[in-house]
């Protein structure tokens, strides 16, 4: 049976961080499928389809991905997915309790569905998509930080014109 891992997150939007942990776990399973959980009552910068598409543009090249969302129990959307594994990243101590908490209830929930940490990459240990929306509001330089066209887009949402090094350009 092929190993298939979820790796859910918001992903609003993409960032190298999320990158770094889905071309690591790509050694580890066979197939892992990016999902981006829709929650009504959270309030999120781009829509689902944008983040759909900044998530499928920066794994373009990228075999053995899938781009999908899902809402209710993260558990039963990997059981319904036939995967064995949910796959998460961790950054600093400040990830940990709730990732911890998280992964408790979820085996409580379903005993036949593994979490799976994966440490980030030092590069990538201040990166987080929330960090990077703040910088850019107020026109900080997010080049390498995130892939090409989520920088385009986050840059468009916050009405910024392109600055010397930073295109935005794919
Ligand atoms: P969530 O809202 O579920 O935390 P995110 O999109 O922020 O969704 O993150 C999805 C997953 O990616 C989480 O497991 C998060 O810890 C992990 N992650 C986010 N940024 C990084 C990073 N820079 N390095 C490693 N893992 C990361």
């Amino acid at each position: 049976m092929p190993k298939v891992a979820i790796y859910p997150g918001s992903f609003d939007p993409v960032t190298n961080g999320h990158i770094d942990i889905v071309e690591r776990g790509l050694k580890l399973f066979d197939k892992l499928i990016v999902s981006i959980l829709y929650n009504p009552s959270k309030d999120y910068l781009f829509t689902l389809e944008e983040r759909v598409e900044m998530l499928k543009d920066s794994m373009k090249k990228m075999k053995n991905i899938e781009i999908d969302s899902f809402d209710g129990l993260l558990v039963d959307y990997a059981a319904s997915r036939k995967a064995q594994a949910i796959l998460r990243g961790l950054r600093a101590m400040s990830d940990f309790e709730y990732e911890f908490q998280m992964a408790l209830m979820n085996r409580r929930l379903n005993r036949e569905v593994q979490t799976v940490f994966l440490m980030t990459g030092l590069r990538w240990i201040f990166t987080s998509s929330s960090i990077i929306k703040e910088a850019v509001q107020f026109g900080g330089n997010i080049e390498g930080m995130v892939p090409p066209l989520a920088q385009k887009k986050l840059m468009e949402k916050f009405g910024i014109a392109p600055g010397p090094g930073q295109s935005g350009k794919n």
